[in-house]
């Protein structure tokens, strides 16, 4: 019979464990050391390893060896425990067994010694979804528990748990296991299973489990019950994705302001029934991989193998980072709006043109280094000079905003690269150049303007969103109310750590 990957390789030693090193490290050393705690409360996402290692410990404890970081696995102890028909290892199920009953029973049996094993352990998976009585009765049991008793809780919603349960426990944080080691693990499962398959589409199968091994295992399973033991064609459609030569097309049109190929792009996507939203992540996650590049950030790249990681290079080096962030906002902003927009391809093509429209940006960092070489090369000499010479300049705070204007920025930016770094005599002969004063002055107004032009596309997104719902003859209230949340909700930055996590505090630090 036919048994799912995730099943068979399912770990049944701390060392067959992935992802989770500190955890493992700390548990073994508490069994050896004999410190195990009476309650553990294991969080993290789904399928990143919180049960297996909840029954390796109980194993542990309990082994007739034991108690042994390295449980026999042919033990009584072990075998029952692994197959789940330990009396004394009792797992419950929290989601369906949310009642305060069920803590009743367990109240009750937990009093009695063990009948075959040193520890009676419970396990509770999803512990969150107890309810308040049956986390009042359970607390009761946890502060003076029998000595023969151990609690392992599992949770992927920790926040849900009281904090009266939580003080009581010893908690471990499960982290999203890395794309990479995912890989490697599909690659060894792969040869073991004699299935033979690309690097590519392992890295496609990998990363769309976004971190879970079990999902990455059940996905797999779906590939092969596709492809057969021969998986060369590419993956991404069978499950759902833009395959990774569209995307690239995409973007290679996008770079080279090629309008119309990104519009054929968009259309073959649209065609080919793919989840537009998902395309959305996927296409945020190709722009997000080039910034990382950019940054020299290389090892963060982590769903692309190195020949992929090479082809992004030339995209790296024709934007700056101010261009890459902006970009990912207006691909994030669009995600968001698909779920009110009735027209996806309309929106994909709307998102394509204001990709084509962002201004020209120098880099922050870069502007600042040639503000203070400006500022030190020319330090005032006649005080009266300035408003004579911004007068001069003719650049005035209520001038009118436009795109245009924005670029032009650019091109000053420009002119003044090709000038020499020393001091050009004004007219006046004051020692600040005309030029560089002009210049002086668009950098300190660049975010005013940029600010300016993004109130100005909010606007014109919420009064598309309006006509589309208009047309639909919804109310348009919670639009805006939506869209005024949204530009309370924190910057491009906030916008991309929620969406990428730690590996952008990593970048925020250096
Ligand atoms: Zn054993």
């Amino acid at each position: 019979m036919y048994q799912v990957l995730a099943r068979k390789y399912r770990p049944k030693i701390f060392d067959e464990i992935i992802g989770q090193d500190a955890i493992i490290q700390t548990l073994k050393n508490a069994v050896v050391n004999d410190r195990v705690s009476h309650a553990y409360i294991f969080t993290g996402t789904r399928g990143v390893g919180k049960t297996s290692i909840a029954r390796i410990l109980a194993k542990s404890i309990n082994c007739a060896d034991g108690p042994t970081a390295n449980p026999c696995g042919i033990c009584p102890a072990c075998v029952q425990i692994q197959n789940g028909n330990s009396v004394d290892v009792i797992e419950i199920d929290g989601a369906s067994n949310t009642g305060v009953d069920s803590i009743r029973d367990l109240k009750e049996s937990i009093i009695y010694s063990p009948q075959s094993f040193r520890f009676k352990i419970y396990i509770i998976d999803e512990v969150h979804m107890l309810s308040n009585s049956a986390f009042n009765a359970l607390l009761k049991t946890l502060e003076e528990p029998p000595a023969h008793a151990k609690f392992i809780f599992a949770t992927t919603e920790i926040h849900k748990v009281p904090e009266t349960i939580l003080s009581r426990c010893q908690r471990f944080n499960f982290k999203r296991i890395p794309t990479k080691i995912i890989f490697d693990k599909l690659k060894e499962i792969a040869l073991a299973e004699d299935v033979s398959v690309t690097d590519e589409n392992l890295m496609v199968i990998a990363s769309l489990a976004d971190g879970s091994l079990r999902d990455s295992l059940s996905i797999f399973d779906t590939a092969i019950s596709y492809f057969g033991k021969d998986i060369k064609e590419d993956v991404s459609q069978v499950l759902g994705l833009t395959t990774k030569s569209i995307i690239f097309n995409l973007i290679n049109a996008l770079f080279a302001k090629d309008y119309e190929s990104s519009i054929k792009a968009a259309r073959e996507i649209y065609e080919s029934g793919a989840d537009l939203r998902q395309f959305m992540k996927q296409a945020a996650f190709y722009i997000r991989n080039i910034l990382i590049v950019k940054l020299k950030y290389k090892d963060l790249v982590y769903d692309l193998t190195d020949e992929e990681i090479n082809a992004l290079i030339p995209f790296a080096e024709q934007k700056s980072t101010e261009e890459l962030l902006d970009m990912l906002d207006i691909i994030i902003n669009a995600d968001m709006k698909y779920q009110r927009i009735s027209s996806p391809l309309l929106m994909l093509e709307l998102t394509l043109f204001r990709l084509f429209n962002i201004p020209q940006k120098k880099d922050v960092q870069e502007l600042i280094s040639r503000l203070n070489n400006l500022k030190a090369a020319y330090a005032p000499e006649a005080p009266g000079a300035h408003a004579g010479i911004a007068e001069q300049s003719g650049l005035k705070n209520n001038d009118k905003i436009t795109a245009t204007d924005t670029t032009s920025d650019a091109a000053t930016m420009k002119n003044s690269n090709s000038a020499p770094d020393k001091p050009v005599k004004s007219a006046d002969g004051n020692g600040y150049s005309l030029e560089h004063e002009k210049l002086f002055d668009h950098f300190l107004k660049t975010d005013e303007k940029l600010n300016e032009l993004n109130k100005k596309t909010e606007s014109a997104d919420s009064v598309i969103a309006d006509t589309a719902k208009q047309s639909r003859g919804e109310i348009t209230a919670d639009i805006k109310s939506d869209s005024a949340d949204k530009k309370e909700s924190g910057g491009i930055i906030e916008n991309i750590k929620e969406i990428f996590g730690s590996g952008i505090e990593r970048i925020e630090k250096n």
